[in-house]
């Protein structure tokens, strides 16, 4: 497990998740109170998971297998929050995972849709609940699966007794600002057509913009805790 400690004092973080939330309050007002703030903490230690417990962070997200297991095996696991997994996910990750992650935010296929159905199955525990990830502007590199196989593998998961929440989405990776307003109001549009609560969209340079544009879960490092280290 990485052990770097965030490159800003704790004192700095809870400041700084006090200027997220006054943004969430601003740009969603009454609103508010139902949009989540993910943590995310990959590459810095476990004080990263307090901290965001401390400042009032929703959640922490985590983008390794390996790490996020080692944090959540060390983590007290009556005081922290509730685990988000948002990187790429490996079929042969899920298991070891099982049981510690609480909303799946990543899913973009059907491997891993019946992955998880098939532990649930297997372990039982709580309802395994998930997010598809949509490649919205289908970018060939990126994860997500393509926006034409969405309502499909929102079926599949339903079928196999997935709890899926919404949908969570990346800008583009040039980072244009134009084009990310209309990723993130794509996404919400396809939650809405769907009848799906939850829409995962920003991070520390866009959350903003994703917030203007409806999403209920922004995904927040880097303007939290300070630059990452590699
Ligand atoms: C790393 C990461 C984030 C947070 O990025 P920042 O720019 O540090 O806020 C959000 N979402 C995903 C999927 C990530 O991988």
């Amino acid at each position: 497990m990485s052990s770097t400690t965030p490159s800003f004092s704790q004192e700095q973080v809870i400041h700084n998740v006090g200027v997220v939330r006054s943004h969430i309050a601003e740009i969603c007002g009454d609103a508010a109170q139902s949009v989540q703030l993910v943590a995310v903490t990959k590459n810095f230690g476990l004080e990263a998971w307090e901290w965001a417990r401390d400042a009032g962070c929703d959640a922490v997200g985590e983008n390794y297998a390996q790490e996020a297991l080692a944090k959540a095996l060390a983590a007290d696991s009556g005081k922290r929050l509730l685990l988000h997994f948002i990187g790429h996910l490996q079929s042969n990750k899920l298991a070891q995972l099982y049981g510690k992650v609480h909303t799946w935010q990543t899913i973009d296929r059907e491997s891993v849709i019946l992955g998880l159905a098939k532990l649930y199955a297997a372990h039982g525990g709580a309802v395994p609940s998930v997010l598809l990830q949509v490649n919205i502007a289908a970018e060939a590199q990126k994860s997500g699966c393509h926006p034409r196989d969405v309502a499909k593998l929102v079926e599949l998961a339903r079928l196999s007794q997935l709890h899926v929440g919404g949908l969570m989405a990346m800008g583009p990776t040039n980072g244009d600002l134009a084009e990310t307003r209309q990723t993130f109001r794509e996404t919400r549009k396809m939650c809405n057509e769907m009848g799906l609560l939850e829409c995962s969209a920003g991070m520390s340079h866009d959350y903003r913009i994703a917030l203007e544009e409806g999403a209920t879960m922004i995904r927040v490092g880097s303007a939290i805790f300070g630059e990452r280290p590699q």
